[in-house]
């Protein structure tokens, strides 16, 4: 995900507009279906500079009642602090503060891929359902109740029926 851009960004616009298509950085722990794409623009402020736009992507993720895994697509608005610094520099990392602008310079070229990579990940939904009304699995005997109903949840009515003839 590299870009020739950095003239634009020093030149007296002081911007440049980076459309995105590419497959998912790696790193993000996740599975992903198809590509990320979106557009991405950078302009100067102040010192720094702002990556403004919007990423789009398919995350594959397990649902969270029945674990199928399940297509889930994402849109994510994304205003972030950067700057022109080189990625593989060991002090970019040095400064603690949270908010630290991420470096994006490799060499002479804007490499986004940590910049998306991360935007991904923390907007990833920590919870996801296959379908909205997913029945989850039997916690006693693993059935798929989306398939077709267990014998567990009859038997466990079984007692308080009973108690119920009892007292008629
Ligand atoms: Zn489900
Ligand atoms: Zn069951």
């Amino acid at each position: 995900m590299k870009y020739r851009i950095l003239g634009q960004l020093t030149g007296p616009q002081g911007r440049a507009e980076c459309p995105v298509e590419a497959p998912v950085p790696p790193g993000t722990g996740l599975e992903w279906s198809g590509l990320v794409r979106g557009e991405i623009r950078l302009e100067k402020a102040g010192e720094e500079y702002l990556a403004r736009g919007y990423l789009q992507a398919t995350v594959l993720l397990p649902c969270s009642r029945c674990t199928v895994t399940h297509p889930v697509p994402l849109r994510l608005e994304l205003e972030e602090s950067v700057a022109l610094r080189q990625i593989d520099e060991p002090q970019a990392y040095e400064e603690t503060d949270e908010a630290a602008p991420l470096p994006i310079l490799v060499g002479e070229a804007v490499d986004l891929s940590e910049l998306v990579r991360q935007i991904l990940v923390l907007n990833v939904p920590a919870r996801s359902l296959c379908r909205p009304d997913c029945h989850g699995i039997c916690p006693q005997c693993g059935q798929d109740l989306n398939q077709g109903q267990c014998d567990c949840a009859i038997k466990e009515v079984d007692p308080r029926l009973a108690a119920l003839r009892e007292l008629l």
